[in-house]
């Protein structure tokens, strides 16, 4: 499996990584987010929304789970961590969103694990130890689509756009 890594000096850097991952995305994309409370899943996020061309703001959606946001596709932001159990994720119609036509970005994804998508990307964002604002996001892609999506966004990111 291909790991790769990028490291970012500011929430705003994090913002601007998910925007540039944006222009890449197509219908029906899976983005799992991890990573501890403060990582930065929901600025990376932001970035995704901003880079989809979503207006106005997108905020955790801890207690929905779930927003909808129109933008070049529909994106479809998850936030799980309050989730009680799989059945929650059936009461949501999980599998609409996950096999659906817009973008799906979930938050603490590895908490829903079972139901997730086996071809996927999965981005995890860690703290860098006695440095504030630094962030270190790894990119994990399962399948054909997302390993060429990386590649991709590691292109992007290089060639300074
Ligand atoms: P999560 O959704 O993972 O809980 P948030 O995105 O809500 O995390 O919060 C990240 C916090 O960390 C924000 O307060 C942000 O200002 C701060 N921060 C500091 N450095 C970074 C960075 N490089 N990337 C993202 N957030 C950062
Ligand atoms: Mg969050």
């Amino acid at each position: 499996m291909i790991l790769s890594e990028i490291k970012t000096g500011s929430p705003e850097e994090t913002k601007y990584l998910g925007e540039q991952l944006a222009t890449l995305l197509k219908p029906g994309d899976v983005i799992c987010l991890n990573g501890d409370l403060g990582a930065g899943k929901t600025a990376f996020s932001q970035g995704v929304a901003r880079g989809l061309g979503v207006t106005g703001a997108v905020t955790s959606p801890t207690f929905t789970l779930i927003n909808e946001y129109e933008g070049r596709l529909p994106l479809y932001h998850f936030d799980v961590y309050r989730l009680d159990g799989p059945e929650d994720m059936e009461d949501l119609g999980y599998e609409e969103y996950f096999y659906g036509h817009g973008v799906c970005l979930i938050e603490w994804a590895q908490r829903v694990r079972d139901v997730l998508p086996q071809e996927r990307l999965d981005i995890n964002l860690i703290r860098e130890a006695n440095a504030e604002s630094v962030r270190i996001v790894y990119f994990e892609p399962a399948g054909n689509r997302y390993q060429q999506l990386v590649e991709e966004l590691i292109k992007l990111v290089h060639s300074g756009n």
